[in-house]
């Protein structure tokens, strides 16, 4: 996947494209699949990196949404089920099955979360995972140990799946290249085009040169999540808003507060939420929250009351207490949810996907989560196909093996999210051994990675590498930092850039990661 190869594509190309995608996150990436999948000419473009925006920042559950059962949503919860399975297929390097235990404090939740969980387990048909089962107190303790043992009467184990969201994502576009398309990232669209007054391209802006470029397509493809009403207003300018951001937040703690393999969820906190405490590449996940706001930005940050009330919550169930000076990292995403009538709390808005077409033909596809991306890839494109009046092509994405796609067992620890591409990057590091070597003592991840991630993955600056091509960032944002100025020597002589341009990417990267710092 080279930067390259699509400037080069996007300078010559005079033929319009049959679909421009605007934003490389899980909605846009997956409508180019989609759209490249059926032989459509397709090309994706993204403002800063693939996944920079909502997509690296989920809980990394692929999962049917057990608490959408609870709200009686049974055919969102039946989509992402059968979704659940079809993704465990298509990226079993990426997506595992995981031990989900919900701890029983008060007699009467036994039953309840034990037959919801059996409904679950229906509700997955064919490709369910696991079944669910009640445990007793001394079964749920030997699989948490860490588990808050007083009051605690017993389990219940059901399985959902666990993923990497911003390797998926850059998975997708490797995808995207594989299927004859091309993808590019810091490429905004700036403005849209058109012909008759209907859309007919964009002007896209390439923030390394300067230089425009204007794109002609067929169809344009609005996937650009809590930016949507922005480019909506590029085609009318008096457009409604739809768009309503809601934040979640998440803290990263060292494995000791989780040791086992099965993760916790607390399905009704004392106000009313949701908690996860999940094991993830040997730390842990905690989160998360749920906070209508109006700042719209790529870079959110978690408020003192999200942590505050995490860390207070995981206090109640975990037996260690976890404090402020335990977190490695924290982060935050914006949900990109779509407002219906005049609902009070972003909670209550509906977590369905919906798409909206304009007067000039512009298609707007915002709301859903990950683990529907591929299904809303679909209905988007084919709205699409009869929008731009293009011959209706069959879908193929439902058995498609995303790139990376292996059955086989990587031995390295931070190799296999890689799957099919682990032994290019071992065979990096055998030619030069110093690129064997971790490039920080406390993170998983060694130089041959980085060398990858610039060659084949269209990593730009060391942000791209310690924040979504690995996930050092959220592992340790500290070490992180600390390890900014080797990443940064390791890419300057992949991409033959000069020191002052390792200066500035490593200043970049450490004014993000002030954000992903734990509060003092
Ligand atoms: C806290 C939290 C936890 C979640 N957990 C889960 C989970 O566990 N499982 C699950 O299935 N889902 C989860 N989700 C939902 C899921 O993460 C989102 O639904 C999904 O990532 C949204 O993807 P998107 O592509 O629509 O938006 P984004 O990922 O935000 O992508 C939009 C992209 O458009 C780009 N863009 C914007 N403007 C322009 C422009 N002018 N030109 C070019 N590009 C542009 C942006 O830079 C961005 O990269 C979670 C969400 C949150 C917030």
């Amino acid at each position: 996947m080279k930067r390259d190869t699509v400037l080069d594509q996007i300078e010559h190309t005079r033929e319009p494209w049959d679909f421009l995608v605007i934003g490389g996150g899980a909605t846009g990436l997956g409508v180019a699949v989609d759209a490249a999948g059926r032989g459509y000419r397709t090309l994706l473009v993204e403002q800063h990196d693939f996944a920079k925006g909502t997509s690296s920042r989920s809980t990394k559950l692929v999962h049917g949404g057990v608490r959408y059962l609870k709200q009686g949503n049974i055919s969102l919860v039946l989509e992402a089920l059968r979704e659940r399975g079809l993704l465990c297929e298509n990226a079993p390097h990426l997506v595992h099955h995981l031990e989900f235990i919900v701890p029983i404090y008060s007699w009467w939740e036994g039953p309840f979360y034990g037959i919801g969980m059996k409904i679950y387990d229906r509700l997955a048909g064919k490709l369910g995972l696991s079944p669910s089962r009640v445990l007793s107190r001394e079964e749920t303790l030997k699989l948490i140990p860490t588990l808050e043992p007083s009051g605690l009467q017993r389990g219940v184990s059901y399985y959902d799946g666990q993923f990497d969201d911003s390797r998926l994502a850059v998975n997708l576009a490797q995808t995207i290249f594989d299927l004859g398309g091309g993808a590019i990232n810091y490429m905004p669209v700036v403005t849209l085009m058109k012909e008759n007054d209907l859309i007919a391209g964009a002007v896209i802006r390439d923030l390394e040169t300067g230089l425009e470029h204007q794109i002609r397509a067929r169809a344009v493809i609005n996937a650009t999540g809590v930016f949507s009403d922005g480019v909506r207003k590029m085609d009318e300018p008096d457009a409604q808003t739809v768009i309503a951001a809601s934040q979640g937040s998440h803290l990263v703690l060292p494995k000791a507060f989780l040791p086992g393999k099965s993760a916790v969820m607390v399905p009704n906190t004392p106000d009313g939420r949701v908690l996860f405490a999940v094991p993830w590449h040997d730390h842990v996940v905690v989160g998360t929250t749920d906070l209508g706001v109006d700042n719209i930005t790529l870079e959110p940050v978690p408020m003192d009351e999200e942590i505050g009330f995490i860390l207070t919550n995981a206090a109640k169930y975990l037996s260690k207490t976890p404090s402020r000076s335990d977190i490695l990292s924290v982060y935050a995403g914006l949900r990109p949810l779509v407002k219906v009538g005049d609902a009070k709390s972003t909670a209550a808005l509906s977590r369905d996907h919906t798409i909206l077409i304009s007067n000039a033909g512009l298609l707007t596809i915002a709301g859903g989560k990950w683990t529907t991306y591929r299904k809303m890839a679909q209905d988007a494109v084919e709205q699409a196909e009869t929008m731009a009046g293009l011959e209706e092509r069959p879908c193929k994405t439902e058995h498609l093996q995303i790139h990376g796609w292996t059955k086989q067992a990587i031995p390295e620890p931070s190799l296999g999210v890689y799957g099919a591409d682990a032994p290019a990057i071992r065979e990096i590091a055998r030619k030069e051994p110093a690129l064997a070597e971790k490039f920080h003592p406390d993170l998983p991840y060694i130089g041959a990675e980085v060398v990858w991630a610039v060659r084949e993955e269209m990593a730009r600056t060391v942000e791209d590498v310690l924040a979504r091509r690995t996930r050092a960032l959220l592992l340790g944002a500290r070490a992180s930092i600390e390890a900014a100025p080797r990443v940064a020597q390791l890419m300057a002589q992949e991409l033959k850039r000069d020191g002052d341009w390792q200066k500035q990417t490593v200043q970049n990267f450490k004014e993000v990661a002030q954000g992903y710092l734990p509060p003092a």
